[in-house]
C-alpha cells in the first residue's frame, strides 16, 4: 500500500465514501470537516492534531485548535478515521461503509499505518477479561514492526 499506489485514487475514494456515508446517516460533512479528512488522508502516516492544525492554518489563517478538535471528533464518530492512541494521532479508515474492529499496524520504517481487520481478536480478549470479572471498555489493538514494502526495500 505505501509508496507504490496510486494515492490519489485513496484520497477520492475516501472522500467520495465520506460523503455518501454522510449523507446516508444525516450527518453534515461541512467544508472544514471535509478539509481536515483531506488532509488526514495527505498520506498514509499517521497525523496529529497540531500538525492538522498547521496544514489548515495554510489555507485558512484563522482556523483554532478547537477547530481541529471538534472535526476530528465528528470524523471519529463517523467511523470516517481511526485514533491512533499510542501515538496520540489518526489515520483515515480505509472502508468507513463496512462496521469493523481494526488493529493498527504501524511500520517504525516508512511511518504508514495500516489497518488489520481483527474482529476475533478484539471479541477473544473482551471475553478473557470478562471471565476475571473486569467490565472492558475499551480495547486498543496496536502492533509495532516493519511493514512489508519496507522489507522488501531492505532486501
Ligand atoms: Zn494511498
Ligand atoms: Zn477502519
Ligand atoms: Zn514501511
Amino acid at each position: 500500500m505505501p509508496d507504490s499506489h496510486n494515492h490519489e485514487h485513496c484520497i477520492s475514494h475516501a472522500l467520495t465514501s465520506a460523503e455518501a456515508i454522510c449523507r446516508g446517516k444525516n450527518l453534515r460533512l461541512t467544508p472544514v470537516r471535509k478539509r481536515i479528512l483531506e488532509l488526514i488522508w495527505g498520506s498514509h502516516k499517521t497525523v496529529g492534531a497540531y500538525e492538522l492544525l498547521d496544514s489548515l492554518k495554510r489555507d485558512t489563517p484563522s482556523a483554532k485548535p478547537v477547530t481541529i478538535y471538534r472535526a476530528l471528533e465528528f470524523l471519529l464518530a463517523a467511523g470516517l478515521i481511526h485514533k491512533v492512541e499510542s501515538l496520540n494521532a489518526f489515520i483515515g479508515c480505509n472502508h468507513p461503509e463496512i462496521a469493523h474492529r481494526s488493529a493498527i499496524l504501524i511500520c517504525e520504517h516508512c511511518h504508514n499505518a495500516f489497518e488489520l481487520e481483527a474482529q476475533a481478536v478484539f471479541q477473544d480478549v473482551t471475553a478473557l477479561s470478562r471471565q476475571i470479572g473486569f467490565n472492558t471498555r475499551q480495547v486498543t489493538l496496536e502492533l509495532r514492526g516493519v511493514c512489508a514494502e519496507c522489507q522488501q526495500a531492505a532486501g
